[in-house]
This record gives C-alpha cells, sequence and structure tokens, in this order.
C-alpha cells in the first residue's frame, strides 16, 4: 500500500508537542485507537469511527490500535470482541498492534486513584442512593439540572472515621473546580469550550468502593490513563465523547499525563435525522453483511459518511485512495444523514467491478445454503457472470439464481406470455426442432439458429418468439441475456431447459 508521507504541519492539524517528560521530548508519531466495549456486535458507529481512525493513521504514517474496554463484567463478551475484530478484518481496517484488554490494567488504575487520593484530588464519598435520588429531586423541584452537591468533599477525619465504621460502601469522586473553564482545538469542531460548573459535580472516577477498598474505576479515569500508556496521539470518536473529554482533560491535567488531540466525529443519522438506532432495523455491520453488502462498499459508504471527498475525486473510492486524501478538514460537524440509495448504488459498483471468481465466492456459500446442488466451476462462473451486472446485493443473486436449480413459478407476466396464440404455435415448433438436438450443444450460435428458423417456418415475429421463450424457460419475462440464460440451462440437463409450451 502507498502511503502518504507524514504529515506534521499545519494541514492534517497534527502539532508536534512538548512532553512534559523529559524522556519522552516529542510526539512524532501519529497513533490513534479504537476503544469498543464488547457489549454488542460491531455497530455501525464504531465501524465508522474505526474507519476515520484508520483512514488518518495511514495518511499520517501512524499506528492504528485497538483497546477492549471490557470493564463492564456484567455486560461484556468473548463473543461481542470477535465479532468486533471479525467485522473490522473484514471491511480491510487493520491494526498495527495486539489489541489491549482494558480489564488486564486494573492494577495500574488502581494505582493512579491511589495518587489522586494521596494528593487530595480525589475523595471518598458516601452519599447513599437513596439521598442522591433526594438530592437529583430537590434540585428538579427548583428547576435546577442535576448534579452532585460535593457535600462530602471535604469531611472531617471524625465523619470519615463513623463512616468507616459502619462499614458504608463509598464512590471515590474526582473533585472539580466549577469555576474552571476548560477548552480544547478541536480537529473536527474548532475551538470547544466547556465550563466545569456544567459537568455536574465532583466526577465518580470507582464506585464499589469502602474505606478501605478502591472499588471498580469508571471510564472517564480509565480511558485517559490507557490512551496516555498506549502514546495516543490524537483520540477520534463519535460527538456524544464531547461532555467526557471535558472531563477527561481535567484529570489528564490532575495526572500530569501529556494531552492528546481530540476529533470529535458528526452521528450517523437515520433518514429523517435522528440517531441510527436499533429501531432503524439494520445496526451492525453482520446485518449488512447478511443483507448481501460488501464490505468494500460499507467501507466505502461509511467513510461517506461525515467526509466529503476532495473536488474532482469520485465517491466511488477504495479505502486505500481514500487515505491518500483524508483529513478533518472534509470531515463535517453536522449529522449525517443515512441514505440507502447511495449505499445501494456504491454495493452495485462493487459488485459489477468483480471478476468473476470473486463474485463466485461471495455467491457460491449463498447458493450452497439454499441447498442447491451446483455443477462444475465452469458453470457456476459462466452463471455469476450473467447475473452480474444486474445484482445490487450480493444476496439477490439467490433470487435471479433460482431458475437455473429450481423449477420456476410461473408468474403472472410469464402467463400472459405464454397464453398468446403465436406463442404457443412458435413454441410447439421450437420444442419440436429441439427434440432433434442435443440438449447439451445448445450454444449460442445454434440457439441463434433455431430460433431464426423457427421463427420463418411459424411466420411468427423473432421478437415474440424470444419473449416467450424466456416466459418458457423462467416462467417470467425479467432476467439476463436470453441466450446464455437458455444455454447455461441446457447444459446443466434436459429438464432444466424444458419450455412450458402446454400451460
Ligand atoms: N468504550 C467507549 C465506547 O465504546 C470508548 C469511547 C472512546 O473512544 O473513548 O464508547
Amino acid at each position: 500500500m502507498v502511503r502518504a508521507p507524514p504529515c506534521h504541519g499545519g494541514s492534517c492539524g497534527f502539532e508536534p508537542r512538548r512532553s512534559r517528560f523529559p524522556h519522552k521530548k516529542f510526539i512524532l508519531k501519529v497513533r490513534v485507537r479504537l476503544a469498543p466495549s464488547p457489549t454488542g456486535n460491531l455497530h455501525i458507529g464504531t465501524a465508522r469511527t474505526a474507519l476515520f481512525n484508520w483512514l488518518f493513521a495511514r495518511h499520517e504514517g501512524g499506528d492504528f490500535l485497538i483497546r477492549i474496554e471490557d470493564t463492564d463484567k456484567e455486560r461484556s463478551k468473548v463473543e461481542f470482541t470477535e465479532n468486533i475484530l471479525e467485522g473490522l478484518n473484514w471491511l480491510g481496517l487493520n491494526w498495527d498492534e495486539t489489541p489491549v484488554i482494558q480489564s488486564q490494567r486494573s492494577d495500574s488504575h488502581r494505582k493512579a486513584i491511589l495518587q489522586l487520593l494521596d494528593k487530595g484530588l480525589a475523595y471518598r464519598c458516601y452519599t447513599s442512593e437513596a439521598e442522591l435520588e433526594e438530592m437529583r429531586k430537590k434540585q428538579k423541584d427548583q428547576g435546577q439540572p442535576p448534579r452532585y452537591d460535593n457535600r462530602h468533599r471535604d469531611l472531617s477525619p471524625a465523619q470519615e472515621e463513623a463512616f468507616k465504621a459502619e462499614g458504608k460502601t463509598a464512590v471515590i469522586r474526582f473533585r472539580i473546580q466549577d469555576e474552571t473553564t476548560i477548552t480544547w482545538n478541536d480537529l473536527v469542531r474548532g475551538h470547544m469550550s466547556w465550563s466545569a460548573a456544567d459537568l455536574g459535580g465532583d466526577m465518580v472516577i470507582a464506585r464499589r468502593a469502602s474505606a478501605n477498598e478502591i472499588g471498580d474505576p469508571l471510564y472517564n479515569l480509565v480511558v485517559v490513563l490507557d490512551d496516555a500508556e498506549m502514546r495516543i496521539s490524537h483520540v477520534i470518536r463519535g460527538e456524544d465523547h464531547i461532555a467526557n473529554t471535558a472531563k477527561q482533560i481535567l484529570l489528564y491535567e490532575a495526572l500530569g499525563l501529556p494531552l492528546p488531540n481530540f476529533a470529535h466525529t458528526p452521528l450517523i443519522l437515520n433518514p429523517q435525522g435522528r440517531k441510527l438506532s436499533k429501531r432503524d432495523g439494520v445496526t451492525s455491520i453482520n446485518d449488512f453483511r447478511a443483507m448481501g453488502y460488501t464490505a468494500e462498499a460499507m467501507a466505502n459508504y461509511m467513510t461517506l459518511l461525515g467526509w466529503s471527498v476532495p473536488e474532482g475525486m469520485e465517491e466511488r473510492f477504495t479505502v486505500q485512495e481514500a487515505s491518500k486524501v483524508f483529513g478533518f478538514d472534509r470531515v463535517n460537524k453536522a449529522g449525517a444523514k443515512f441514505d440507502w440509495d447511495k449505499l445501494n448504488w456504491l454495493n452495485s459498483q462493487v459488485i459489477h467491478e468483480l471478476p468473476p471468481e470473486k463474485l463466485l465466492q461471495l455467491l457460491e456459500p449463498l447458493w450452497l445454503e439454499a441447498g442447491w446442488d451446483l455443477p462444475e466451476k465452469k458453470w457456476c462462473l459462466e452463471l455469476a457472470t450473467l447475473l452480474g451486472p444486474s445484482l445490487t446485493l450480493v444476496k439477490d443473486g439467490v433470487e435471479q439464481a433460482k431458475p437455473f436449480f429450481e423449477e420456476p413459478p410461473l408468474k403472472p407476466d410469464g402467463i400472459k406470455q405464454l397464453a398468446l396464440t403465436d406463442a404457443q404455435k412458435g413454441l410447439k415448433n421450437l420444442q419440436e426442432q429441439l427434440e432433434r438436438t442435443p440438449w447439451d450443444g445448445v450454444n449460442n450460435q445454434t440457439a441463434q439458429d433455431l430460433i431464426t428458423s423457427v421463427a420463418k417456418a411459424t411466420d411468427v415475429k423473432k421478437g415474440l418468439l424470444m419473449k416467450s421463450l424466456r416466459a418458457a424457460l423462467l416462467g417470467q419475462m425479467q432476467g439476463p441475456d436470453l441466450i446464455t440464460t437458455w444455454g447455461l440451462l441446457a447444459r446443466v440437463g434436459k429438464d432444466r431447459a424444458r419450455l412450458r409450451v402446454n400451460l
């Protein structure tokens, strides 16, 4: 793959920064990551985030890494991790290092919390669920947004001792100074500014803690620690993480860790303009795969969900081509509406460009799944070549191949055609001719000759005869090239090429 040289100038938005650590003077290499939670199959939103990370990494000659965020023990499952990795692989998004498993890093997460506690930047909070509920209710009644009122921020040693003696469970909270303003230069959204007062009060960084235990470290803290440990230069993720970014910046500062760059990509919306959700029917990459979309069309389409091609570039491209020109300057701020027509168009383009061998690789498992006995490979390749140009989805190739493997049902347009007097006359004569012709001898030339001679002998128009032949073979008026179809049918057996003249 040709990679563009690393860009550390202005256009990619990546500014080399001086680290606070003397042994890491400059961060010169772009390192990005996808950090999926394995609580479901690979979601289209996650796949699109992966794609933008991958495109940026490849454009910059950097690394694309994966971290499996499996700290939610109840909901995380190994099969989801497998599905996510397999889906990324299918889309052609290769990663550069062995995926990091977040749960294996919990010791260092706990160590960092201890440091924050030691420095007085975090504290144990014993407020119960019921007390929190009451607090929220009061705030609601007074028309205020819900927030923790920091009531356990400065417990006296005696109060702490009392809670400890009671054996109360705790959470660990990180102090947020309300008067702080958090700013960053987002690579997609430009200058961003958040008031710390809008972050809901001191932030919980571990739950299920106690007076002696740290408990379970939570997302915002662990993500900061892991991104720093993995030397991530750019955090690229969906705009639903903007508030998290504000919180995480405070943690980077408290922990003395160098800040990465941030890019928040637009959400994927359904055609009605609402966030794409389960209600829209398809959300996981598996769903699209099962519907017959190719990996190449999916990756192409997802790149266009929020990124626009530079002038002069076609919207049909491979991810390798896109990676040469990808940058955040062409990523939109507005949500990206899902456009089925465009996806279908791209998919049909990809299918039409596939060499027959590749198309057959996609069709063969579906044909076998349909329970059909497949003849020799050469025949199958011919069928794939015949059907290819009319396919939008790979799975359309099952419906369209049906007449080649099963007795096709007669459709109303086929019945109408076969009922014509001239159709009956022409087909009867054709049938008689065929009785004298070896079935496997029907090739393009003999078929053309037969049709011409029957049309002449019966005085039936050649066009009408051909239409009738199509109805007689396929039971309907739609289908691929007639002569090739007939030849293929004839070569798998007499019964398949049978004409329905008596109907
Ligand atoms: N595990 C988080 C998610 O799946 C990661 C978000 C991030 O990229 O920081 O939403």
